[in-house]
């Protein structure tokens, strides 16, 4: 009754048109993020799909999560296929949303073009791609292996490239990844047929307001300028606060390379008037910047705490605060997400490498994101432990004019998802 991996791999081979088609038929539904357009149609596309292949499916909207509206639904597709018997459930997760397609694009973004071994559009690779060659993983399975334990679930998810509030946090918060229900979980974000992630690092966001006086900009004495107090702290933050990141050096295998270490952007900056509108004639008006705004994106690592990363921007704002008279500042919190690395000894973890050993002959990298994705939700409001990105495509592309996706990676990332569930379901 167990299938034999041959029998596998030629089902997969026998869907290679599938596999194109499918991807083509997903890219043509521009579900760009933000606003979040066509999110129902293509959970619908989907659902269809699924339920011919003998799928329960759930078309759910995030109601009331961030970002959805009457105009712009949240829409999130849960399909569940039950196996012959008892036994664990496998969930492929892919985000159903796409980035603006911006500048440089030689193709229409929306047309998904074949050309040699590449279909072009924005969410080829970030990842339309990597849900097309799930769904195939699961049907070829299926087809091979009909008599399978446990339970095959594939979800398409909102909002993704916004944080995921309305997608996979929202179904999280539902249940959907309880521990009791999922056992595995991949992610075929594009990280490449031949890696797996086990994780990212964690993200801190805030806000950091310097204090000033407005006065008369031609009798500065008379204020106070947020904007000095301001350049005093980005100068203490190169003194101090950067050459410490640097030194803070991580085990975890992150790609790339340069982020193996706390990074810190300073992903704005603010200060005095209001900048006009494009097409306003006039002249600024001469005023004393009463306050001064930067936002900062800190990413740090598993070895680190976010209750010492958040002191040490205190640490710096008080070494300011003893120089500098008259200065005061307020930091708000925006956002946080902890680090999360799952277990090189976790089940999903070996059968995956295990699978792409098989399919490609040379064992796994395991590297971590440096930025975070939906496993965060998984993880922390799921409490699901055995979770992974596995996909196809490269990741560099991905939010790139002319992204692409390779179908021989679509197809061996089929293959090795599809053998995954064989070694989890048989
Ligand atoms: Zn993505």
């Amino acid at each position: 009754m167990t299938a034999a991996v041959p029998d596998i791999l030629a089902q997969i081979d026998a869907r290679r048109d599938a596999l194109v088609e499918l991807t083509r038929d997903l890219i043509r539904i521009p579900t760009l993020n933000p606003p979040g357009r066509n999110y129902r149609e293509i959970c619908d596309y989907l659902a269809a799909r699924l339920a011919r292949s003998g799928y329960a499916c759930e078309v759910l909207r995030a109601t009331g999560a961030p970002g959805d509206s009457d105009t712009h639904p949240r829409w999130n597709l849960v399909a569940r296929r039950e196996g012959a018997r008892p036994g664990d459930c496998v969930h492929f997760n892919g985000h159903h949303d796409v980035v603006e397609v911006g500048h440089g694009w030689t193709r229409d973004p929306f047309a998904a073009e074949v050309e040699g071994d590449r279909i072009y559009g924005r969410g080829a690779c970030d990842m339309k791609g990597g849900i097309a060659a799930a769904v195939i993983a699961a049907e070829a399975f299926a087809a091979a292996c009909p008599d399978h334990a446990g339970a095959i679930e594939i979800s398409a998810t909102a909002d993704e490239e916004s944080g995921g509030y309305g997608g996979v946090a929202w179904l999280a918060e539902r249940g959907y990844f309880d521990p009791a229900r999922v056992q595995h979980v991949i992610i075929p974000e594009p990280l490449h047929k031949d890696r797996i992630c086990l994780g990212h690092r964690g993200v801190w966001w805030a806000e950091i307001e310097t204090k000033g006086r407005i006065a008369h900009g031609s009798m500065p004495f008379l204020g106070d300028s947020a904007i000095r107090h301001m350049g005093a702290v980005l100068e203490e933050m190169e003194r101090v606060l950067y050459p410490l990141l640097a030194g803070k050096r991580t085990a975890m295998p992150v790609i790339p390379e340069g982020a193996r270490q706390s990074t810190l952007n300073i992903n704005s900056i603010h200060g005095g008037e209001a900048e006009q509108e494009a097409g306003y004639t006039g002249l600024p008006a001469p005023c004393v910047a009463d306050r001064c705004r930067i936002v900062i994106d800190r990413r740090f690592l598993i070895e680190e705490d976010v209750a010492e990363v958040k002191r040490e921007v205190t640490r710096m704002l008080e070494a300011v605060k003893a120089r500098r008279p008259c200065f005061d500042y307020e930091v708000r919190d925006l956002f946080e997400v902890q680090p999360t690395m799952t277990d090189r000894a976790a089940p999903v973890v070996r059968a995956t490498a295990r699978a792409v050993e098989t399919v490609l002959g040379a064992p796994p990298g395991f590297v971590v994101s440096p930025g975070t994705y939906d496993q965060k939700h998984i993880d922390r409001i799921g409490r699901l432990k055995n979770c992974i990105a596995y996909g196809p495509g490269i990741l560099d592309l991905a939010h790139q004019p002319d992204e692409w996706i390779g179908i021989d990676d679509m197809m061996d990332s089929a293959r090795v998802m599809a053998l995954v569930l064989k070694e989890l379901l048989c």
